[in-house]
């Protein structure tokens, strides 16, 4: 699993010393600054270790008492979790048991006191033995859920060789001021022991939205974000980090802006929340009755239903390639096809854009970060790399054309540069239909096929483009880093990331020229679109759907709905007579201002 950093949302003036900005799965969301603790990862490799005849049966004793000791303290861990959490919200306590019901199991039990018996294993031996086998078979199985049990059986492994061992965790039950938790990968009764009181957040390594990490943080309401690559290494004990795991994202020692940024994001996370209510069912509709589709880019099937509450008229945007980075495997063709049905039963007949792998870069599986490449973005990255596996390729673009017939699905080919890649990829997509078709399987044919344009290449042929797909997305994250060659994942240059750069914002225009011009619907699903700072040049310069993070979409849809078609039009041709990126922010800042005076 890895992770990227992410740009700010707006531009900055000045370089950044020591902060550091990574972008995880946020699995809890809400935004917390606080002091961070960095657990050690605990790795307890027990020796081989033999023991005297004569020395079995108090082998076998002291294994009894570390069993009867863990299950003690699992007991006192879920006592004191119900204090906390009152009820048994989902399933938090049904770990315990879990463990403890491991703990009982008889055949388990006697698994380890034969290998003490019979090969003369010490008590600690025995137990890391025999768990780790059982470990392994439960690896074996295909069932995620199963799979996910591995981490509790290394778990209790631990409770139990901690209780032989005599060395009793500093568990997190015993803090005195308050801390988020930075680790590896936490363990579920980790997790579920924290101090709720003083525990305000985590971040870690690894994990996935179906792990316990994320189930137990989603129950004890704080923020977490997971599958941050090396955010261990990163965090030492005493950093100020902020956790924003409603955008997925943990900046490490902020500077002065960010921490202003963050503390304002929770207090508006706060006053919006209030006015969302309100806005949630009105359209994004201008005071002259203009229309936008306002939509929601997500990484998960679950995170479609968030992304309702908060209004979203749709998905914009699937980032499919979080099915790969949440999993050490590579999904099959019914891994792709299942989540993409829970996407379309969750989403409910609102259109789903389904974007086709977009790995590489700053999203490297377990398996590619082992060889990385030198200039990873210009590199085999995106549709490059689906065109380089074209066996992976089909198994995902199977997957999506039998999910067509479940609801409104529309494909997107991410970083086309050429008309040779777009046109390979919907020989390959045509090859698929037709397998299909003589295997009998049902799909749409008319399914809509688009593109995203997020490299000057594509803009400037736009027109050509335009003639071969159904619809443009502008993917203003990479656009910008193409255009003003700047790496997004690299904070020394964060500074030059910026929307706002008059080159930038002709290629926006000319893409959204090219779509009028052709009849094809043209989205933004960048940060930009989500950014309030930029909605009224969007909207001035005819963009008619914006696809963002769905705690976006209130302040968007405020904005909207607060201003005319043709004031939006006369802010986008003021700003596009500007030369500099300063000139435009100081303008629009300004102009949103005057429609929320609280912004920015
Ligand atoms: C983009 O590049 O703007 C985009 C939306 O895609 P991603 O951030 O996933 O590269
Ligand atoms: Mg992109």
């Amino acid at each position: 699993m890895s992770a990227y950093r992410v740009p700010p949302t707006a531009c900055h003036l000045a370089y950044f010393a020591s902060m550091e900005i990574k972008k995880g799965i946020g699995v809890s969301s809400g935004v917390v600054i606080c002091t961070a603790v960095v657990l050690d990862a605990e790795d307890l490799l027990i020796p081989k270790r033999l023991v005297e005849a004569e020395q079995i049966p108090r082998e076998i004793e002291r294994f009894d008492r570390a069993v009867a000791d863990s299950i003690e303290d699992l007991g006192k861990l879920k006592d004191s979790l119900t204090l906390h959490a009152g009820e048994d919200v989902a399933g938090v306590g049904g770990i315990f048991d879990f463990h403890m019901g491991v703990l009982r199991d008889k055949v388990l039990l006697r698994q380890i006191t034969d290998e003490i018996k019979k090969n003369r294993a010490s008590a600690e031996y025995a137990v890391s033995t025999v768990m780790r086998r059982s470990a392994n078979t439960f690896l074996a199985m295909t069932d995620r859920y199963f799979s996910e049990r591995v981490k509790d059986i290394h778990d209790i492994e631990r409770r139990l060789l901690r209780n032989l061992i005599g060395q009793k965790h500093e568990d997190l039950l015993h803090l005195t001021s308050d801390v988020v938790v930075i680790a590896h990968d936490l363990l579920p009764s980790q997790t579920a022991a924290l101090d709720r009181n003083h525990v305000k957040g985590f971040a870690s390594d690894v994990g996935g939205r179906t792990s316990h990490t994320a189930i137990v943080a989603r129950a004890m309401g704080i923020p977490a974000v997971v599958g941050l690559g090396n955010i261990t290494s990163e965090v030492s004990g005493g950093d100020i980090v902020i956790i924003d795991g409603t955008r997925g994202v943990v900046i490490v020692n902020p500077d002065a802006e960010q921490l202003v940024e963050h503390r304002e994001a929770r207090k508006k996370q706060l006053e919006l929340g209030k006015e969302l209510a309100d806005l949630v069912d009105l359209p994004a509709e201008t005071l002259d009755g203009h229309i936008v589709s306002l939509q929601a880019n997500i990484e998960f099937p679950e995170d479609v239903d968030d992304a309702l509450t908060q209004g979203a008229q749709g998905i914009g945007l699937y980032r499919t390639e979080f099915l790969y980075l949440a999993s050490d495997t590579e999904p099959t063709e019914e891994d792709h096809f299942e989540a993409y049905a829970n996407a379309l039963r969750r989403v409910g007949g609102r259109p789903l854009v389904i974007r086709t792998l977009d790995l590489g870069a700053d999203k490297y599986t377990t398996a590619m970060a082992q060889s990385p490449e030198r200039n990873p973005f210009l590199g085999d990255r995106s549709i490059r790399m689906c065109l380089h596996d074209i066996p992976m390729f089909k198994r995902q673009l199977r997957a999506v054309m039998r999910s067509s017939v479940l609801g409104d699905v529309r494909i997107m080919f991410p970083m086309i540069c050429t008309i040779m890649e777009l046109r390979q990829a919907k020989m390959v997509l045509n090859d698929v239909m037709e397998e299909l078709e003589d295997e009998g399987v049902p799909f749409r044919r008319e399914t809509p096929v688009g593109m995203m344009v997020e490299v000057p290449a594509a803009v400037i042929q736009a027109d050509q483009f335009a003639k071969e797909v159904n619809f443009f997305s502008i993917g203003t994250n990479d656009l910008i880093q193409y255009t003003l060659a700047v790496d997004r994942t690299n904070e020394k240059v964060a500074g030059l990331f910026c929307p706002a750069h008059p080159a930038v914002l002709k290629l926006v225009r000319d893409t959204i020229r090219s779509g009028a011009r052709n009849s094809i619907s043209v989205s933004v699903c960048g940060e930009m679109a989500g950014d309030p700072l930029y909605t009224l040049l969007l909207l001035g310069l005819g963009l008619n759907t914006f696809s963002m993070s769905g705690p976006d979409i209130p302040e968007v849809k405020k904005i909207i709905r607060s201003t005319t078609m043709e004031h939006a039009r006369q802010v986008a041709r003021r700003v596009m007579s500007f030369d500099s990126e300063r000139q435009v922010m100081h303008f629009l800042r300004e102009e949103t201002r005057k429609i929320i005076p609280e912004a920015f």
